[in-house]
C-alpha cells in the first residue's frame, strides 16, 4: 500500500508522514528534498534560476540519490551529503522556481517512482496523489492556515538557530504556494480522491491519528 500526502508549505507533512511511517513501518520519502538538491546545485553555480534552458542544460551533471540511514532518509547531491544544507528559506524557494520547469520534474519522476514500486512508502509532495501515484492506496491532502504555516516554518528556523523572520517568512509561504499551485506542469492541487487534513487546529499526534484513521478504512 503507497500513501500519498500533498499539501502547502508548512501544513506539517514531513512531521507526519515521518511518524507515520515509523509507526507503520513504512519508508518515508520526502520529495521536495529532490526539488531542493536540484536547486542547492543551481544555487552554487550560479545558475539563473529564471532561465528554464539555462537550467534544463545544467541537469545532466546532477545526481539526486536517497539513501536510508537507522529510518532517516538522506538526500545525495552528486554523491554529497546535503540532507541539512537543503533546509533553508533560499533553497525552498530556488527548488519552487526551478521545479515548474518540466526537465526537471522529468528528472525526477522516474526516482520516486521507482521508490514507491520497491517498497510500501508514504510519499509527500507536491504532486504525488496527481501525477506521481495516482494509484496510491491513500491520498491525503494536508493543509493548514497560512498563518499557522508561517508559524510553524519561524519555530522551526528558531530552533535550529537559524535567522528568522516571521514577516519574510509568510510572504514566502505565498509565494511559494501560489507558483506551485499556478504552475502548467503538476501543479499543487488536492486529488479527486483525497481526503483533505486540515493540520491548523491540530497537534502532530491528533494530525498522524486522522490520517491512520483514513488508512485503516482504505485498507
Ligand atoms: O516540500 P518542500 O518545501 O521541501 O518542497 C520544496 C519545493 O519543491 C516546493 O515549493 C515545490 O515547488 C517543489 N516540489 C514539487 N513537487 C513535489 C515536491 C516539492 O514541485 N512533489
Amino acid at each position: 500500500m503507497n500513501i500519498a500526502i500533498d499539501g502547502p508549505a508548512g501544513a506539517g507533512k514531513s512531521t507526519v508522514a515521518k511518524q507515520l511511517a515509523k509507526e507503520l513501518k513504512y519508508i518515508y520519502v520526502d520529495t521536495g528534498a529532490m526539488y531542493r538538491a536540484i536547486g542547492l546545485y543551481l544555487i552554487r553555480n550560479k545558475v539563473d534560476l529564471d532561465d528554464e534552458a539555462a537550467v534544463a542544460a545544467r541537469l545532466p551533471e546532477i545526481q539526486v540519490r536517497i539513501g536510508y540511514r537507522r529510518g532517516e532518509q538522506h538526500v545525495y547531491l552528486n554523491g554529497e551529503n546535503v540532507s541539512r544544507r537543503i533546509r533553508t528559506q533560499k533553497v525552498g524557494n530556488a527548488a519552487s522556481k526551478t521545479s515548474a520547469y518540466g526537465a526537471v520534474r522529468g528528472k525526477l519522476l522516474d526516482l520516486q517512482r521507482a521508490l514507491a514500486a520497491e517498497q510500501d512508502v508514504i510519499m509527500d509532495g507536491r504532486d504525488i496523489g496527481t501525477v506521481v501515484l495516482p494509484d496510491a492506496e491513500v491520498k491525503i491532502y494536508l493543509t493548514a492556515s497560512v498563518d499557522v504555516r508561517a508559524e510553524r516554518r519561524y519555530l522551526e528556523y528558531r530552533e535550529k538557530g537559524m535567522d528568522a523572520d516571521l514577516e519574510t517568512i509568510r510572504r514566502e509561504i505565498e509565494e511559494r504556494d501560489y507558483r506551485d499551485m499556478h504552475r502548467e506542469i503538476a501543479p499543487l492541487k488536492r486529488a479527486e480522491d483525497a481526503v483533505v487534513v486540515d493540520t491548523s487546529d491540530m497537534t502532530v499526534d491528533q494530525a498522524v491519528e486522522a490520517i491512520r484513521a483514513i488508512a485503516a478504512q482504505r485498507a
